[in-house]
């Protein structure tokens, strides 16, 4: 029935009643209020391989960088400062002992330093590291990480398999997500929209893959091409594809809201590198959290996903202020110096 339903959904043309009924969702169940999630990413050093990633370890012509304790701290000010409420650690997969030291202590600090009168609490941290062990989620929550994303890519076996090498598997991502999840985080996941095989019926497997898995924040985007992958062969037909992928992807943040309501969705960077406008289309069709960038500029360019990524000349400021006259220019309010988080998560826990 529900399947029919997101089917129904990601197959119409009549994209303006989609966009009307997720945004009425949004507003009953979410509010109109659109939250910050300052996105660092602080390192792209990665011990994994993913077949469609720009920074994966086979790729040799990245340059590789880690910001310092001292650099991530003083974002994370700055992050606070500037009324964001929460912020994205993310880097590559690294699970080195090493790393884990260096995160959970960093955790603590950003904790320390940004309590105010604003934030009685602190930043909100949302850590996205990939996968780690049970030990590992827990020493970073008890340090102050309350929120975790791990993206599931996509729930079909087979897809999975073409996308990641073998000791990448997509049991071990369920898992994880089953382990942060009883851990006590705010859980978020999400898939890559458009990936060559991709089929409908698998798209609404995942929007029903978050739905089992109770969980309370998604982000998702569209899949793009990195030229210095081994993906770059289906170069010409993504490019064919790309109205479709953008607008398949606008359908899938409205179907992720019309079913699951009451859950956080961001309206992803990769929106933006489709369409100019893609992140306050994004907001329309039901998405309420947006990632402006605080990385430091003279890195952006080496945390590279996907070609095109946007904004990678700016510096945080800039963000600050184009994404505020982004989100103001489709009648959306920011929740400045809050949380923000899930309401979906206060209901599964009580
Ligand atoms: N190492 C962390 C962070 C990965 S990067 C982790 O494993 O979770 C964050 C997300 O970027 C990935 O989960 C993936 O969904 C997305 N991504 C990577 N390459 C991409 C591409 N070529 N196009 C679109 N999204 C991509």
């Amino acid at each position: 029935m529900e399947k029919q339903e997101i089917i129904r959904i990601l197959e119409s043309n009549n994209l303006e009643s989609i966009r009307k009924k997720a945004y009425s969702v949004m507003k009953e169940y979410s509010g109109e209020k659109v939250y910050y999630r300052g996105l660092l990413e602080f390192s792209n050093i990665c011990i994994n391989d993913c077949y469609y990633c720009g920074i994966r370890k086979s790729n040799k012509e990245s340059n590789r960088f880690s910001l310092t304790k001292q650099e991530i701290i003083d974002i994370a000010v700055w992050t606070a400062d500037n009324g964001y409420g929460s912020m994205v650690l993310q880097s590559g997969g690294q699970k080195d002992d090493k790393f884990i030291d260096f995160v959970e202590d960093v955790l603590k600090t950003i904790k320390e330093k940004t309590i105010s009168e604003k934030l009685p609490n602190g930043l909100g941290i949302t850590l996205c590291v990939g996968e780690q062990t049970h030990e590992t989620y827990k020493r970073f929550f008890d340090a102050g990480a309350h929120r975790y994303l791990l993206r599931i890519e996509t729930t079909s076996p087979i897809l999975y398999k073409k996308l990641h090498p073998e000791t990448q598997t997509l049991e071990n991502r369920k898992e994880c997500l089953r382990i942060l999840k009883q851990i006590g985080y705010q859980v978020g996941t999400g898939v890559m929209i458009g990936i060559p095989g991709q089929t409908i019926d698998d798209l609404a497997n995942d929007i029903l893959f978050f739905k089992e898995y109770d969980i309370d924040m998604i982000g998702m985007g569209p899949y793009l091409i990195h030229k210095q992958t081994p993906m770059k062969i289906h170069t010409e037909e993504m490019e064919k594809r790309k109205k479709q992928v953008f607008n398949l992807s606008l359908k899938m943040i409205a179907a992720a809201r019309i079913l699951l309501k009451d859950v956080n969705i961001a309206a992803t960077t990769a929106l933006q590198a489709m369409d100019p406008i893609g992140r306050e289309k994004g907001l329309q069709y039901g998405a309420n959290i947006v990632m402006p960038l605080v990385t430091p500029s003279r890195i952006r360019k080496d945390y590279q996903l996907y070609d095109g990524k946007p904004c990678i000349d700016e510096q945080s400021s800039d963000c600050r202020e184009c994404l505020l006259n982004r989100i103001k220019s489709v009648g959306r309010e920011v929740g400045f110096n809050e949380w923000g988080d899930s309401k979906h998560f206060f209901k599964r826990i009580k």
